[in-house]
């Protein structure tokens, strides 16, 4: 039998429900999968008969932050009616940065909004006494397919592995740097000097979070065909916890030295092998192919 999808939403922009139809074969998902409601999709139930009503779905698909008061949904507010669906779901999936950590909602009223489990980087969630069911999918937006293999896993009746922060392993068990196509300009240091250039790696100048950003983004690539790194753009690290930080663009320096380093490689390594990779400049790579002069 199907599994029984119940998609409820806290405060969101609906980016996520968009980016779920961006999985391959969005007809073969919807017989797939038995939509009790989706808010974009034609389905079994209204929301307002959700909100009357009992249905038992088997995954509870969170998406956006949450609110004590004053978001209604249907007949309810919006935390009642998820509180009430996630005591009866077998699994509760949160689809998204702002489910899962609040989101750029927390940031106006730290104090008041929060996701399922977390606040930021803090434990202070609203689904806090569901803790073993949850299953946690940042991004902003989810990837598609991140939350289809998720699902597609439960319908078998498996588990994912979870991280520490209930995130499956198989997919942000990687860094986005890892698959990044720019990596060999990152180990000989050699700079996109330009917000969408085609050559150099973005983490030097442009403020890319690649190399401390769990997500497989470069490894399940959007839509098949590409990631923010591979055409131009730099990792915002919407996976983590403390999205979205300020000054997205730009990379903070202490002493001329980021002031963030790739996980877990110690400063001492990162001087010891970006010094010599400066010292032996590549002219394969620093040559840029499309036009751009040498500095
Ligand atoms: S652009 Fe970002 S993800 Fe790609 S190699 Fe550079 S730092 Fe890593």
């Amino acid at each position: 039998m199907a599994l029984k999808l119940l998609w409820l939403q806290g405060l969101s922009c609906n980016g996520n429900a968009h980016s779920f139809f961006n999985v391959p074969d969005m007809a073969g998902v919807l017989r797939e999968f038995a939509f009790i409601y989706h808010p974009l999709l034609p389905c079994e139930a209204t929301l307002e008969e959700v909100s009357g009503g009992d249905f038992s779905p088997d995954v509870l698909i969170v998406e956006g932050a949450l609110r004590r008061d004053g978001v209604p949904r249907g007949d309810e507010e919006a935390l009642t009616l998820i509180t009430r669906y996630a005591k009866r779901a077998k699994w509760v999936v949160c689809a998204g940065q702002c489910a899962v950590f609040g989101g750029i909602f927390r940031l106006n009223e730290p104090d008041k909004i929060a996701g399922a489990l977390y606040a930021g980087k803090e434990r202070g969630g609203f689904l806090d006494a569901f803790e073993k069911k949850i299953i946690n999918l940042p991004g902003c937006p989810v990837h598609p397919e991140w939350l289809l293999f998720t699902l597609r896993m439960l319908a078998l009746g498996t588990a994912p592995r979870l991280d520490d922060l209930r995130r499956p392993v198989e997919l942000y068990g990687y860094t986005v740097h890892e698959g990044c196509l720019r990596n060999e300009y990152f180990e000989w240091k050699v700079d996109a000097r330009d917000f969408g250039a085609k050559e150099g790696c973005l983490f030097y100048e442009q403020g890319c979070r690649g190399p401390y950003t769990r997500g497989s983004c470069n490894k399940i690539l959007w839509n098949g065909v590409n990631s923010k790194t591979r055409a131009g753009m730099p990792c915002i690290g919407c996976t983590e916890p403390d999205f979205p930080a300020e000054r997205l663009f730009e990379t903070e320096t202490l002493m001329s030295i980021p002031a963030r380093l790739p996980l877990e490689v110690p400063k001492r390594a990162y001087l010891t092998l970006t010094g010599m990779a400066k010292a032996f400049r590549i002219p394969r790579l620093t040559r840029r192919k499309f036009g751009e002069e040498e500095p």
